[in-house]
C-alpha cells in the first residue's frame, strides 16, 4: 500500500484509485498520508484506500491550544462577517459538491443520492447560517425599575468541540460548525475514525474558503484524527465549554458524566429507537413508501433508522404482506450502481450485531423476513438483506437500538396503549404516524403523544431537514442542533441592567441605605 494519493494503475478505476483522485482534486495534501497511519477503508469493497496519519495526544493538545487562541480573536469579528465566511465555504462546498458527495459513498457505503444529499446538507446548513449571522437576537426585557433598562445579549462561547458518527461524515459537523462559527466560537473537529478521508477532504474545502475570506485566525477549525482516546482529550479539556458529541448511546455514557464534572455544555445526539404507527384510516400506499425508505435507507444506518413499526390490527394484513414484498426485492449491492437502494454495512461488526438481534428476535418468537449476508458481489464489502420481523410483543432486542436494517413490526388495536408502547423505550429520538384521522394525528404530536424530538405525520421518521431543531429525548440525549434557535447552545448569554437614572433602586423594593 502506498502512501501516495497518485492512482496508482490506469486499469478501471477501483474504489480506491477514484477516492484518491477524489482527495487528490479536493486538494488534501500528500503529507496527511503515511504507510503507517490508520487504514482507511471504503465498505463498498473493504480495500484500504489510503493510511491516515494519526493525530498524536500532543498534537491534540496543542491544536486545541490553537483553536482557543482563534478564539480569543474571532469573536471581535462582526457576527455578520464571521457569516461571510461560511456564505464563501458554502460556495465551496457547492463547487466540490460532486466531489465531496462522490467521496460519502465511497468512504461511508451511502447510495450516490444520498452521498449527495450529505453535502446539500451542508450547503443548506451554511445558508441558514450566512442569514442567523445577522440575527443572533436577545430580549429587550421590561424592568421594574424606573430609569433602568434590561436586555439581554448573545456573547461567543469557546472552543466548541465536535465530535461524529460514522453514518453522516460531513454533516454533522456542519450543522454545527456552521452555527459556531458564526457565533463566534472556534471549532475543534474529532470525526470517526471510521471515516477520516471524508473529513481531511472537508478540512481542505475549509481551509480554501478562509483562505478567500482574506484568512481566519490560525486555528479557527481544527481537526483531531483518531479514535475514541483521541476524542477523550477533547472532553476532557476545561479550554472547550461547549460539546457536540453524536454517536451511540453507550459513548454519550461515557462522555456526558465527564463534562457534566467539569461544568462544561453538552450537546449530546445519541442513538434512536424510532418507531411509526399505521392507523386504520392510513393511506397505505404512501405508509408503505415512507416505511420502505426510513427503515432500509442508508441500510438501516441511520440515528433516525424506523425500527419498530406498529401496525393497526384492521390493516395489517393489508400492508405488512406487501412490506415483506418490497423487502424481497430492494436492489442490495454496490452503491455506485444505478438503481442501488440498500448499500453494505459499515463493517462485519454491524453485520455480527444484526445476526445476533435477529437470533435474539426468533428465540422471543419473532418471524423473520429476509435478513442474512447478501453475497451476490464481486468483493470483499459486508453486504445484508434488510430483515422485516414479525414479533408477537415489543421484548428482547426490540426495546434497543442495532445500528442495521432491522425492521420490527407488531399489531395493536388500542391508540392510548400504542402511544404508551410507542415510548416505552430509552430512546426517544423520531417517531411518525400514518394517519388521515386527525384526532389521532394532534393527539400524537401533543404533550400527551410521541415523547420524541421530531414526531411526523404521514411521512416516516427519517430525513429530517436543516431548518428544524434536531435531536432527541431520553437516552437520545437532549441536544438539539442545527436549525430554529440550536444556535444558542453555542453562545453565553448575558442579562444587562443599564441604569441611567441618579438613584439606586433595588429589585423587589428591597431598602438598603447606607450613608454615602
Ligand atoms: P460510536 O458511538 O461508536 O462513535 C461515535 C464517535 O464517538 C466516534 O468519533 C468515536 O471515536 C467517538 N467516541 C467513542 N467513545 C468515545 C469516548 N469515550 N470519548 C470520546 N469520544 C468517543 O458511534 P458510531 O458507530 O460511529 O455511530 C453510530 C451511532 O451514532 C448510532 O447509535 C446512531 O444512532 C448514532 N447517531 C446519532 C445521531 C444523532 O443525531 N442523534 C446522528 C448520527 C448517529
Amino acid at each position: 500500500m502506498t502512501a501516495s494519493l497518485k492512482p496508482v494503475s490506469s486499469a478501471p478505476a477501483s474504489v480506491a484509485d477514484e477516492a484518491r483522485a477524489i482527495l487528490a482534486r479536493l486538494g488534501v495534501p500528500e503529507s496527511a498520508f503515511a504507510s503507517t497511519g490508520r487504514p482507511a477503508l471504503s465498505p463498498i469493497t473493504g480495500e484500504v484506500i489510503a493510511h491516515v496519519r494519526e493525530t498524536t495526544p500532543d498534537e491534540a493538545k496543542a491544536a486545541i491550544g490553537r483553536a482557543d487562541a482563534a478564539f480569543k480573536a474571532w469573536r471581535k469579528v462582526p457576527a455578520p462577517k464571521r457569516g461571510e465566511f461560511i456564505r464563501l465555504l458554502g460556495e465551496e462546498l457547492r463547487a466540490a459538491k460532486d466531489d465531496l458527495g462522490r467521496l460519502v459513498t465511497l468512504e461511508a457505503g451511502k447510495i450516490v443520492s444520498e452521498g449527495l444529499g450529505e453535502v446539500q446538507e451542508m450547503i443548506d446548513i451554511c445558508d441558514f447560517a450566512v442569514g442567523l449571522s445577522r440575527q443572533l437576537y436577545g430580549l429587550t426585557i421590561a424592568t421594574e425599575r424606573a430609569d433602568h433598562r434590561m436586555m439581554e445579549t448573545w456573547h461567543p462561547l469557546g472552543v466548541c468541540g465536535v465530535i461524529s458518527a460514522f453514518n453522516f461524515p460531513v454533516a454533522v459537523w456542519s450543522w454545527n460548525a456552521a452555527l459556531a462559527l458564526v457565533c463566534g466560537d472556534s471549532v475543534v473537529w474529532k470525526p470517526s475514525e471510521k471515516t477520516l478521508l471524508t473529513a481531511l477532504a472537508t478540512h481542505a474545502i475549509v481551509e480554501r474558503a478562509a483562505k478567500r475570506f482574506g484568512g481566519v485566525p490560525e486555528g479557527l477549525c481544527e481537526v483531531l484524527l483518531g479514535g475514541r482516546e483521541i476524542g477523550e482529550i477533547l472532553v476532557e479539556d476545561h479550554r472547550v465549554p461547549v460539546l457536540s458529541a453524536t454517536g451511540s448511546t453507550a459513548m454519550g455514557r461515557q462522555v456526558g458524566p465527564k463534562l457534566a464534572e467539569r461544568f462544561a455544555r453538552a450537546i449530546l445526539e445519541l442513538g434512536g429507537n424510532n418507531a411509526a404507527i399505521v392507523a386504520p384510516s392510513a393511506d397505505l400506499d404512501l405508509a408503505l413508501r415512507g416505511i420502505a425508505f426510513a427503515a432500509m435507507g442508508t441500510a438501516g444506518q441511520r440515528c433516525t433508522t424506523l425500527r419498530r413499526l406498529f401496525v393497526h390490527e384492521s390493516v395489517y394484513d393489508q400492508l405488512v404482506p406487501r412490506l415483506v414484498k418490497v423487502y424481497g426485492s430492494v436492489k442490495i449491492g454496490d452503491p455506485r450502481a444505478e438503481g442501488t437502494l440498500v448499500g453494505p454495512l459499515i463493517d462485519k461488526a454491524a453485520f455480527d450485531n444484526m445476526e445476533r438481534a435477529l437470533d435474539e428476535a426468533r428465540a422471543a418468537g419473532g418471524k423473520v423476513h429476509g435478513g442474512g449476508r447478501y453475497t451476490d458481489v464481486a468483493n470483499e464489502g459486508v453486504y445484508a438483506r434488510p430483515a422485516l420481523v414479525e414479533m408477537p410483543s415489543q421484548t428482547g432486542p426490540v426495546t434497543r437500538e442495532t445500528f442495521a436494517p432491522i425492521l420490527y413490526v407488531m399489531r395493536y388495536s388500542d391508540f392510548d396503549e400504542v402511544i404508551a408502547l410507542h415510548n416505552a423505550v430509552g430512546a426517544g429520538l423520531s417517531s411518525s404516524i400514518f394517519t388521515l384521522n386527525l384526532r389521532e394525528a394532534e393527539a400524537f404530536v401533543s404533550a400527551a403523544g410521541s415523547d420524541c424530538g421530531i414526531a411526523n405525520v404521514n411521512i416516516g421518521p427519517s430525513g429530517a431537514e436543516i431548518g428544524g431543531a434536531f435531536g432527541g429525548e431520553k437516552e437520545t440525549g437532549g441536544g438539539r442542533e442545527s436549525g430554529s434557535d440550536a444556535w444558542k447552545a453555542y453562545m453565553r448569554r448575558a442579562t444587562n441592567t443599564i441604569n441611567y437614572g441618579s438613584t439606586l433602586p433595588l429589585a423587589q423594593g428591597v431598602k438598603f441605605d447606607v450613608d454615602a
